[in-house]
């Protein structure tokens, strides 16, 4: 079943509405030199050609404030009109105040709490940022991050936790911190006039236990908006598999209401994979439905050659380089699972629960591909065209199942 969502308000970021019921946003963060304005309004459409629903870029300097209301004007050039959220650490205050332009072109800001500003500083810069936000009408991102807890805070917990009765194990009283400094931080902002429903919160962690601990903590605790994620988790599947246990959890219990996945990329890597993995997620768990769902079942002995993986292969590529006309022209198209099978052992049962499926013939059956589409055989394939005779049979599916989109 899908879980019910929690509760919260709404914060509307641009073109895109974060809590309140509204779908869960996919978000990214760009990896350039934000100074560079080509090459992050390049970076930034193609995280939104992937599926982003909203680009984070990091305002580091003077350079990169500067930069930021040409990358938007580049981006509107595009017909692109993604929210931007400026990401600022310990200048920010300065920043925004010399860079208007800046200031106006982004979309949310986002401001760590334990990097706004050290001892004495810290109040007064955190003050700056948040009255920028109230000029501008921009909501914020109080996102706290594991790494960088105020060690103020820190210390004063710790002490108190060593005066306790019971003290409690240093890990809980860190999840403690990351929770006291979101929620003191978003009421510290409220009071300097930032409205409730300008506030999206997140206490990234790059432990799995610990994410899921500080996030039930946070939704139990508020109504604001939360951002999930795991941060610093990893390069390749070890950081795709932690972001996707930790996010699952959560998501199952219905609390978030944005996503990113912190993938580090290979070298020259595809900035993009981290999308494509937030939007997986949300649609295995079915609480978004982005592209159909290819089921191919992962082969074994009774697969002898390479055929079926050959046919799967190409099933999901010809998905998905249909999908933009598809999703233009049909409605829901979107949710239509394909099932790809590689023998009678399982194939015909799991087409049939597929709204279209085929099932190929594995070693020593007939050399015969049944068809199924809404759980009734339809046809059965055979021969040495196989693949375009099955891409027809999707092509008229989507044609027949999917109504036309209006407009
Ligand atoms: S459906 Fe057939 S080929 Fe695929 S894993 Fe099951 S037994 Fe093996």
């Amino acid at each position: 079943m899908i879980p019910a969502r929690r509760p919260t308000v709404a914060v509307p970021v641009g073109a895109v509405t974060i809590g309140g019921g509204a779908p869960i946003v996919v978000q990214s963060m760009t990896n350039t030199d934000t100074a560079d304005d080509a090459a992050t309004a390049r970076q930034v459409a193609e995280l939104a050609a992937a599926g982003s629903e909203l680009v984070r870029i990091t305002v580091n300097s003077a350079a990169a404030a500067a930069a930021v209301p040409r990358i938007r004007e580049r981006l509107q050039a595009a017909g692109l009109n993604i929210p931007l959220v400026g990401d600022f650490h310990f200048n920010g205050h300065k920043l925004l105040a010399a860079n208007p332009d800046c200031a106006q072109a982004l979309d949310k800001y986002r401001i760590n709490p334990g990097n706004v500003g050290r001892g004495s500083r810290r109040d007064p810069q955190f003050a700056a940022l948040i009255e920028t936000a109230c000029r501008w009408h921009k909501p914020v991102r109080i996102g706290v991050n594991w790494g960088s807890l105020e060690p103020e805070l820190v210390t004063r917990l710790m002490d108190e936790n060593s005066r306790a009765r019971a003290p409690r194990e240093a890990r809980e009283v860190l999840r403690e911190a990351a929770v006291t400094s979101a929620l003191a931080s978003a009421t510290r902002a409220e009071e300097l006039g930032l409205s409730h429903e300008a506030i999206v919160i997140s206490a990234k962690v790059s432990g799995v236990q610990d994410l899921i601990a500080i996030y039930r903590s946070l939704a139990a605790r508020c109504d604001y908006p939360l951002h999930l994620g795991l941060t610093e988790a990893g390069m390749g599947s070890s950081g795709i598999v932690a972001s996707t246990a930790a996010l699952a959890v959560l998501l199952q219990e219905g609390i978030g209401d944005t996503i990113r996945v912190s993938l580090t990329p290979e070298p020259g890597g595809d900035r993009s994979q981290e999308v494509r993995v937030a939007r997986e997620i949300l649609q295995s768990l079915g609480l978004r439905a982005f592209v159909p769902r290819v089921i191919s079942c992962p082969g074994c002995g009774r697969t002898t050659s390479d055929y079926f993986q050959r046919l799967a292969g190409r099933i999901q590529a010809y998905v998905e380089s249909r999908m933009p006309a598809w999703r233009r022209d049909h409605t829901g198209v979107e949710a239509m699972t394909v099932a790809v099978m590689g023998c009678v052992v399982n194939g015909p049962g799991e087409s049939r629960h597929a709204d279209i499926g085929i099932s190929l013939p594995g070693t020593d059956e007939q050399p015969v591909a049944p068809v199924y589409e809404d759980g009734e055989k339809t046809v059965t394939l055979k021969g040495e065209r196989i693949a375009e005779e099955f891409q027809q049979l999707l092509e008229d599916y989507v044609a027949r199942r999917y109504p036309p989109r209006a407009g």
